[in-house]
């Protein structure tokens, strides 16, 4: 059987961010628990150890890095995670990745900007950026969340209307 998501291990409640914490997502633990999900840490894949010092992408001569707080150069390893999370993916068959907002390897849409000021600029983790580039769908877990409310209460409202026009 095929998963159709690929999810950020944090946020299926796996202790792997760099300060050996989660970021639990209940619904997206849930889509693992039933085999519907897969779940990549890439940071973890490429060889980093938990815990580790904070990292931001930071543009350089016009490529991007990724430094640690103590300014040493880790983009070797995590872009190696980047391709090991885009290999699970694709041999999971999963089409669509939920991943960690503002993450340097999970970020979608927002990334810090190297100054560890906590300042967000437009952009994508290395991850994220290397599944898009491979034709995979990626959503932040409360894009994610967001759109499963509105899909609920649009199903709510049809259930409503099947109670209404089923009584007359
Ligand atoms: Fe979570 Fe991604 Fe960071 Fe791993 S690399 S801790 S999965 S945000």
């Amino acid at each position: 059987k095929k998963a159709t998501y690929v999810i950020s291990a944090c946020l299926a409640g796996v202790p792997c961010r760099y300060d050996g914490r989660d970021n639990l997502v209940p619904e997206l633990k849930a889509l693992v628990e039933d085999g519907k999900a897969v779940t990549i840490c890439p940071e973890c894949l490429g060889g980093l150890e938990i815990p580790r010092k904070p990292c931001e992408i930071r543009v350089v001569k016009g490529e991007r890095k990724v430094y640690n707080v103590k300014n040493e150069d880790l983009t070797n390893a995590f872009e190696k995670g980047a391709q090991k999370a885009l290999s699970l993916a694709r041999k999971a068959g999963a089409r669509l990745a939920v991943l960690k907002a503002k993450s340097p390897s999970c970020g979608c849409g927002c990334v810090y900007d190297g100054s560890f000021h906590k300042k967000l600029v437009p952009g994508n983790g290395i991850t994220a950026e290397l599944f898009l580039q491979n034709g995979l769908s990626v959503m932040t877990e409360q894009a994610w969340l967001t759109q499963k409310i509105k899909e609920e209460s649009i199903m709510e409202k049809k259930i409503n209307l099947g109670i209404v026009f089923g009584g007359q």
